[in-house]
């Protein structure tokens, strides 16, 4: 993760006083008299003079931005589970739970002000049962799969090329369409697949290939290895953007939860 010096972070706001309170994070004050919580690039948490708190990780939701979520709001806390972050703690009980969104306020007594309606959570359940039942088909070809493809030169570009660094294009510029389109149509790719296991932490990819390929024993190990990358893959990538990269701008507010994958 790279680090940013207070200067990088503040580029181009304009505040009346500033300072770095943490890693990639800082505090600034508004004209207006609004405190910000930056981390890298976006405006984590706004504290308005009336007493609200605006709560935006500009669509990046990673364990450190709920990280610094929790640790400087004061009347409210984010916890996640089953990919889903939630107001409340564990100990809420699940009806009184309420789902996180980009732009939610909270009043001064921690309670929301602008609560989604039942229809846009109904939706984002909904999304994330397609989701699941596309991942689950996917997989299931995978696993009837007599071989895994390798990567090669007719992969999507933005899985197939990589920077210096090991990089895909793709994961460069943050676009993630190509791999709702894989998704969606089912294509199995080895340069995808490849991904897929160096962003599980395999440093090797080249060895589980060559498993599924020459070794019929080690054959489903090697496959239940990939579809296990593959689930996590398009968990993180399409789900729940876990902002690894967490460098580009702000953001537009339009996002509300879950990505929706449609047609
Ligand atoms: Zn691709």
């Amino acid at each position: 993760m790279p680090r940013f010096t207070k200067k990088e972070l503040i580029e181009g706001v304009e505040c009346v006083s500033s300072k770095k309170i943490a890693n990639n994070t800082i505090e600034y004050h508004r004209e207006n008299g609004e405190r910000v919580i930056r981390h890298f690039f976006t405006d984590i948490l706004t504290f308005k003079p009336n007493g609200d708190v605006v709560i935006d990780c500009g669509g990046y939701r990673s364990f450190t931005t709920k990280e610094r979520l929790n640790r400087y709001l004061e009347n409210a806390n984010i916890f996640q589970e089953r990919n889903v972050w939630y107001l409340g703690s564990w100990s809420t009980p699940k009806q009184d739970r309420i789902v996180y969104f980009d732009g939610i306020i909270i009043d001064k007594n921690g309670k929301v002000k602008n609560p989604l309606p039942q229809n846009s959570i109904d939706n984002q359940e909904k999304a994330k049962k397609n989701f699941d039942k596309l991942v689950k088909a996917y997989l299931d070809k995978v696993r009837g799969m007599e071989k895994l493809p390798r990567p090669s030169g007719g992969d999507c570009w933005y899985c197939a090329m990589h920077t210096k660094e090991g990089e895909s294009w793709g994961d460069i510029s943050g676009d993630t369409e190509h791999i709702k389109k894989h998704l969606r149509t089912k294509c199995i790719q080895g340069s995808l697949i490849f991904n897929a296991l160096l962003h599980k932490g395999y440093r090797y990819p080249d060895v589980i290939f060559q498993m599924s390929r020459y070794n019929p024993d080690s054959k489903k190990d090697s496959h239940s290895m990939v579809c296990e990358a593959l689930r996590k893959y398009f968990r993180d990538k399409l789900f729940t953007p876990t902002g690894a990269k967490h460098i580009p701008a702000k953001k537009s507010k339009t996002t509300v939860c879950a990505v929706s994958i449609q047609g």
